[in-house]
């Protein structure tokens, strides 16, 4: 492509001017030093006081420098409009409606070179990047020595680029026409090109492909072997993965939940707004099918739209049948008497084969240090993308009316429910209790029923005594690599008594105090209307009955409300258990957790109030310091039945027997028409970062996570697959994380799907509003903009388990469509081109994969034969 006056353009005339303030149009002029001011003083034959000009310097000098970075990056818009536009003119030409999708419109280093005297450093550091990425073929010694030995070969990128693109290698055709066909390698991605096809997009590539339409190297001559047996590897691990969601049916579309005909109960709120011209009618969820409906005012009254009667009776009892294997893991069968399972769960032998596959390959030093390349350049790949795109985005979300973060939904993807309250809170409902209350019976101790007033006595307190710091239930100063004092902090005023009174559902008060406590943070949340929460809350494994204890806890107290789903944590307590004497082997906690589940999916009228709280249970997390040792006492792990030692089993063999047993009552559920349960465990807080590799293996997505900054690799596979990460790092920077050492932006930055939550608000949160605190301080340190604040508000409803038809209410009628047609920027207020950059970068990783784990090494022999030692000939075709 030409420079911008060999194709006579004005470099304004693609501007679209009345975008930006008045004052940038006139940019360059604003480089002159000292600015004129029609009302100076004559007197100074037009010039300032010595005095005056000292007083303007400082803000006329910080205007200078605002206009001058201003004008930077509307000359870096300016160019990037012209290539693009002009390549689209091209495409036009070449192609038809359907023709190839564009991965990356890129401007080629030869317009931006050619520009302004400031573009010089950028280009010659975008050379660097795409010499540095060039590096990526030739961190192996060998092929280093090959292409030294090729003395053409040398990472010269213009030449190399010259000359591939003489071979009519694919990527280098970007070097006449920006835009590349890569719909054959998107096809196989399963990405299928959507949300390319958005309409005046140009723009959001820039700089992208710096060399080559990926940003990987000129790689086909010089990229060794080993750059295809990596990507081979990494496509293997996908593979794997998919296969382990796709049978524990974790993927959203396999949810019964997620189609159109589940019916939500009680139903939300109307929409308020113009929202209803969203919903086709018949469509779940649209306003048309709930108008009978009585309504409740948000925030109001909860749970008094709910009536159990209303959903009576039950489904009845299923033909299928389950039986609990040697190997404790349920079993579900299409009859009494089949022998075979319906579905096929892959054993614990063949769960650690994948997992050291897993871990294998993230130990690898060549994987390792590739993946850590590749993150850095998607780091530095969104760096140049705000540069550029910056002012695009702010006018961008600027024309959408009525939206801001404030008002698009955001979803508190992992809260623990017994800490959901702030203190004040928590501390005001005591307070009045011990007015309102004092003589109600609140617990049963050591033979004696003692009244809320006696309890009281016994520990020396009045309620004038109490306050935030008597409490002391905040846990920011003296926790720090301290979870056993952390766990201890859930004790207000460090009494274990009055958690059991105010914090337990199953007390001596069957669990009412902390339902009213929690009414009154439901009803927060509906009166804040944007705010919604997943609640974790425990299942402890020790006996059967918890369950429908929980469930009667839930249904009697009417706990529902369109902003609120559960999650169910099981603490990985089997070790405290056991030397307690309370059971026997780990098959206990197996059965205890699982079995009422399989009773439930059977024949719901076994357990009424328990299917009805099911149905609004999303998943299960696992819980509990990860930071403990894990020594391996095992060469082989024994079967549950047979572990009896006091031991505490390692995260792996936790999450394997939930995963196991979660996969075959999915399938039942699902076969049966009712919603199916993810995992979504603590991962990655601290600890063995083989943690991660499980949560890789077997997870629908994960909290934490923040250990990834050390394995680079699994980074890169989180990113890959988009596995939801729901970060914390206030509770971080109170117990593993100094939050200025948080990974969570840089995540965020290359792409990964992190989303903002809280944790534990009673303990770590200062504010009313904990998750716009999380949000606050994260945009304060971060410096995070207002598009990305409203890109995690969307990513914490995309990991979230609401219904689709809620999603589709918050995210616009098509959210569960990838890339820029799934982007309703009118309710995520985040603009196109974001989605577009966003969705374009991963489809090119993703299409990297697919041509080097597969066609690469035969085009390279093809192109270049002599470069091929015989002897890695034959270990390429061996590992074929
Ligand atoms: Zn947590």
């Amino acid at each position: 492509m030409g420079s911008q006056s060999e194709l006579g353009l004005d470099s304004n005339a693609n501007t679209p001017k009345d975008e930006y303030p008045r004052w940038l149009s006139s940019g360059d002029n604003s480089a002159v030093g000292t600015p004129t001011r029609e009302d100076a003083p004559q007197d100074t034959n037009g010039e300032f006081w010595p005095r005056d000009q000292q007083q303007k310097t400082a803000t006329y000098d910080y205007a200078f420098e605002k206009s001058m970075s201003h004008a930077e990056a509307k000359l870096f818009y300016q160019h990037h409009q012209l290539a693009s536009q002009s390549g689209e003119r091209e495409k036009e030409k070449e192609t038809t409606g359907t023709g190839p999708v564009p991965v990356s419109p890129v401007p080629t280093n030869g317009s931006m070179v050619e520009s302004e005297d400031h573009d010089h450093f950028m280009s010659s550091s975008i050379r660097s990047r795409g010499s540095s990425m060039l590096q990526d073929g030739e961190w192996n010694p060998t092929s280093q020595s090959q292409a030294s030995g090729d003395g053409a070969q040398q990472p010269n990128s213009a030449q190399i680029a010259a000359e591939l693109a003489a071979r009519n290698q694919t990527p280098f055709s970007a070097a006449q026409s920006p835009h590349i066909a890569a719909s054959e390698s998107l096809s196989g991605s399963g990405l299928n090109g959507a949300g390319l096809s958005g309409p005046g997009l140009h723009g959001t590539g820039l700089g992208i492909g710096v060399s080559g339409s990926n940003g990987v190297a000129p790689a086909g001559d010089v990229v060794s072997s080993e750059l295809s047996a990596i990507y081979r590897k990494i496509q293997g691990l996908l593979e794997r993965r998919a296969k382990y969601i796709e049978l524990s049916l974790q993927r959203p579309e396999d949810d019964p939940r997620n189609q159109p005909d589940w019916n939500l109960y009680p139903p939300p709120p109307e929409p308020a707004w113009d929202d209803g011209k969203e919903y086709q009618p018949g469509n779940a969820g649209g306003p048309s099918d709930f108008t009978e409906k009585k309504k409740r005012k948000m925030g109001e009254d909860i749970g008094e739209d709910f009536d159990l009667e209303e959903l009576m009776p039950v489904p009845g009892p299923s033909d299928w049948s389950y039986r609990l294997d040697r190997n404790s893991v349920y079993q579900v069968y299409e009859s009494e008497e089949a022998e075979e399972p319906a579905v096929h769960i892959p054993s614990l032998r063949d769960f650690y084969m994948d997992l050291d596959a897993v871990v294998d390959v993230s130990t690898d030093g060549p994987a390792k240090s590739f993946a850590f390349k590749r993150l850095s350049y998607l780091e530095g790949k969104y760096q140049l993308y705000t540069l550029l795109n910056e002012y695009q985005e702010v006018a961008d979300s600027k024309k959408v009316p009525h939206r801001d973060f404030y008002n698009v939904r955001k979803v508190d993807t992992h809260v623990h429910h017994s800490a959901c309250m702030n203190q004040k809170h928590l501390l005001r409902f005591i307070k009045s209790k011990m007015r309102k209350s004092p003589d109600e019976v609140v617990l049963f101790r050591d033979g004696k029923h003692l009244t809320l007033r006696e309890v009281f006595e016994s520990i020396k307190l009045t309620a004038y005594d109490l306050s935030i710091d008597t409490l002391d239930m905040h846990a920011h100063t003296d926790s720090f690599h301290r979870f056993d004092k952390f766990n201890l902090k859930y004790n207000p005023v460090g009494e274990s008594r009055l958690r059991e009174i105010f914090l337990k559902t199953d007390n001596y008060i069957k669990g009412r105090y902390l339902a009213e406590i929690t009414k009154e943070v439901i009803s927060d949340l509906e009166s804040s209307k944007y705010q919604m929460v997943e609640w974790r809350i425990s299942i402890y494994g020790r006996s059967p009955h918890e369950w429908d204890k929980l469930a009667a806890w839930v249904v009697d107290n009417k706990l529902f409300s369109p902003n609120v789903r559960w999650l169910i944590q099981v603490p990985r307590l089997y070790d405290v258990y056991k030397s307690s004497g309370m059971m026997e082997n780990f098959e206990q906690v197996i059965t205890n957790v699982f079995q009422p589940l399989f009773e439930v999916t059977k024949d719901p009228s076994t357990h009424p109030k328990l299917h009805i709280f099911l149905q609004r249970v999303v998943g299960f997390d696992s819980v509990d310091d990860e930071s403990k040792t894990e020594r391996r006492f095992y060469r082989k792990y024994p079967i549950p039945r047979d572990w009896d030692t006091k031991q505490n089993p390692p995260y792996s063999y936790w999450i394997y027997f939930m995963f196991a047993n979660i996969a075959s009552l999915n399938n039942w559920r699902k076969r049966r028409g009712f919603n199916t349960f993810v995992l979504r465990p603590h991962c990655g807080e601290a600890g063995d970062p083989d943690h991660l590799a499980v949560g890789f293996l077997a997870c629908h997505s994960i909290s934490h996570g923040i250990l990834l900054r050390k394995v680079p690799l699994l980074q890169y596979l989180y990113y890959l697959d988009q596995i939801g990460i729901a970060m914390s790092p206030l509770s971080n920077n109170a117990l593993f994380l100094t939050y200025d050492k948080n990974p969570c932006a840089s995540f965020f930055k290359r792409g990964l799907n992190v989303s903002l939550s809280t944790d534990d608000p009673l303990q770590f949160a200062f504010t009313k509003e904990p998750l716009i605190e999380e949000y606050s301080v994260a945009a304060q340190i971060y410096k995070f903009s207002a598009v990305d604040m409203c890109e995690l508000a969307k990513h914490s409803v995309d990991q979230s388990g609401f219904e689709i038809a809620l999603k589709k209410r918050w995210l616009g009628s098509n959210c569960d469509v990838k890339g820029v047609d799934g982007n309703n920027v009118a309710k995520s207020n985040v603009p196109d081109i974001r989605e577009v950059f966003r969705f374009e970068t991963l489809a090119a990783e993703l299409s990297l994969i697919e041509r080097y784990a597969q066609g690469a090494v035969d085009e390279r022999s093809a192109l270049a034969p002599g470069l091929l030692h015989t002897a890695q000939q034959a270990s390429v075709k061996s590992a074929k």
